[in-house]
Order: C-alpha cells, then sequence, then structure tokens
C-alpha cells in the first residue's frame, strides 16, 4: 500500500511539476509575443437594437503562437495580469483600436470602440494620463472610446478607481461594467461610479429563455440600467428569440454570435455595410 501511495504521490508531484513548466513555457512565450507580433485585434459589432445600426465595436485581443496556434484570450490574459505584462499589452491594445478608430473615422465610419480594461491596468498611476495621451497620438476624440471595466477594478481600492475613472470620464471616454452580475456586485459603487453602460454577461444571456433564474437576472440588469439611467448591452446573444426577447424587454443594446462574431478589420467593415443595407 506504501508503494502504490508513493507512486500515486510522485505521479501527482509530476503533474504539477508539469502544470508549472508550462505555466512558465507560457509566460516566456507571452514575453516574446509582442516584439514577434503575434497579437492582433478582431471587433465584435455592437448592435442598437432600436434601429438595428451598428453603434461601435468591442475589440478583443488574439494571440496566434508560433507552434500552439490561436491562444483563447481567457487562457493567458489571467497570467499576464499575475505576472504584469498585461501593462505592456493593454496598452498595445489601446494603441492599435486607436488607431484602427481613425482609420475607420477616416473611411467614413466614426463608430466607438470598446476596449477591455484590466484591473491591473486600471491600478497604475500613468494609466489616465497613458490613455488621454493614446487618444491624442491618433487624434481620436474621446467620446469615441469606451473602457469595458469589471467590477473587481473597483475592490483593491474604492477612492482610487473612483478618482481615475472620473477624470477618464470627464475628458469623454464611457465607461462600461462588464460581466455585470457575475462578480461583486454593490448598488454602493454603481451609484459612486461615472458608469454608463451595464453589460449583462452572456452567461445570463444563454439560456435566457429557458432558466427563469437567469430570465429574472436579465429583467433586473434591464430594470436597473433604467431606473439609474444606465444604457444596458447584452452580450452573447446568438438566437432571435433572445434578441425578441431583449428588445421588447426595454434592453437598447446587444452584441453576439447572432449578429457577427468578432471580425478582423476588412470584414468588419463588409459587415458593417452589409448590415446596414439589411
Ligand atoms: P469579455 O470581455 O466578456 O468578452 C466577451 C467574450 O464573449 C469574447 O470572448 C467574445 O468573443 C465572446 N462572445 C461574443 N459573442 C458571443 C456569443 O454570442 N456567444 C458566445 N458563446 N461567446 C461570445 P474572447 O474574445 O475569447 O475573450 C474572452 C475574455 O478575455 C473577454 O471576455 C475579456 O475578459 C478577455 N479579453 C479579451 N481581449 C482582451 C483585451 O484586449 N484586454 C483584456 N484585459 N482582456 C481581454
Ligand atoms: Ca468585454
Ligand atoms: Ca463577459
Ligand atoms: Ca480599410
Amino acid at each position: 500500500a506504501k508503494q502504490g501511495g508513493n507512486s500515486r504521490f510522485q505521479f501527482y508531484v509530476a503533474s504539477i511539476d508539469q502544470e508549472i513548466r508550462e505555466r512558465k513555457q507560457l509566460e516566456k512565450d507571452l514575453s516574446k509575443a509582442q516584439a514577434n507580433r503575434e497579437f492582433h485585434l478582431v471587433y465584435q459589432p455592437q448592435i442598437n437594437l432600436e434601429n438595428r445600426r451598428v453603434i461601435g465595436a468591442e475589440a478583443l485581443i488574439r494571440w496566434e503562437h508560433p507552434v500552439r496556434g490561436l491562444v483563447p484570450p481567457d487562457d493567458f490574459i489571467p497570467v499576464a495580469e499575475v505576472n504584469g505584462s498585461i501593462v505592456e499589452i493593454g496598452q498595445w491594445v489601446l494603441d492599435q483600436a486607436c488607431w484602427q478608430a481613425a482609420q475607420w473615422a477616416a473611411d467614413g465610419m466614426p463608430l466607438r470602440i470598446a476596449i477591455n480594461l484590466s484591473a491591473v491596468q486600471l491600478r497604475r498611476d500613468t494609466i489616465v494620463d497613458d490613455i488621454l495621451d493614446t487618444l491624442e497620438r491618433h487624434s481620436v476624440p474621446a467620446n469615441r472610446l469606451e473602457l469595458e471595466v469589471t467590477e473587481t477594478s473597483f475592490m483593491t481600492n474604492l477612492e482610487d478607481a473612483v478618482e481615475k475613472l472620473h477624470r477618464l470620464h470627464q475628458a469623454g471616454i464611457s465607461i462600461a461594467v462588464d460581466d455585470f452580475g457575475t462578480g461583486y456586485s454593490s448598488l454602493t459603487y454603481l451609484k459612486r461610479m461615472p458608469v454608463q453602460h451595464l453589460k449583462i454577461d452572456k452567461q445570463f444571456i444563454r439560456d435566457l429563455l429557458v432558466n427563469e433564474d437567469d430570465t429574472r437576472i436579465a429583467n433586473t440588469i434591464i430594470d436597473l440600467g433604467r431606473s439609474l439611467n444606465l444604457s444596458v448591452v447584452a452580450e452573447g446573444v446568438e438566437t432571435a428569440e433572445q434578441e425578441y426577447y431583449l428588445t421588447q424587454r426595454g434592453c437598447k443594446l446587444a452584441q453576439g454570435y447572432f449578429f457577427s462574431k468578432p471580425l478582423l478589420p476588412d470584414d468588419f467593415e463588409t459587415f458593417v455595410a452589409g448590415f446596414h443595407q439589411k
């Protein structure tokens, strides 16, 4: 028995060991990814449900690893947040998205671009200036940019987050609370934060018409948005039934595979032109 336990223990240690090695390798590859130009952005259209116009796009990062292929952001963003490389990656995202916004504006398509801002980025002392400088460098008006922040961003230092988001908002940038309802949801911060949008997480939209709890949660967020004068964005809309339900329930904005997957810039332009012709 002792023998068996021992070997099982060794097996366990070996698998942890391998996990650590894989993680180290991922970090190492991640540190070279930017210099090797392995990142790119895709853009998912955000739709105004009332008039069926594309009002903007959410920029989402993609990492094309030379060996592993496409690595999902959910696999590497958390790693980048722990080792701090999210700061550099996030600045690259901001820069790239602003460059794209300027391109689209020059092409007669002045859309708003939303980017995901990590809690780690928001904690930086220079973040407000970094964002404003980037907009200026690309001559993008601040109201063309939206920042998606999660509830975790408010947890570590509420005062600090309030102060920074106020400065960003005063400059004209809009703020959305991402994954609303999944984390630390408190009405206190909603009152104090200069936020304009709530994004209903896709986990509540997936079974919207099947699971009563999800229907109630979505309804509650829509009503909360209305009473606090915040516009609500439903994320992960995949079916016509979901769109119909959300529209008649008073949700004004949506994104999801039903309209479009996140797209490369050229495909995004084609999508917008086609969508507006319908
Ligand atoms: P998120 O911000 O909540 O983004 C929504 C995710 O849902 C995206 O996954 C998007 O591709 C996916 N999605 C959109 N429509 C649908 C749909 O109809 N059905 C389903 N099942 N999924 C849909 P993605 O691109 O894999 O990104 C995952 C997460 O990684 C994001 O979640 C965000 O938290 C993070 N992320 C992505 N890009 C960035 C970035 O540039 N910076 C930071 N800090 N985080 C990012
Ligand atoms: Ca997001
Ligand atoms: Ca989400
Ligand atoms: Ca073009």
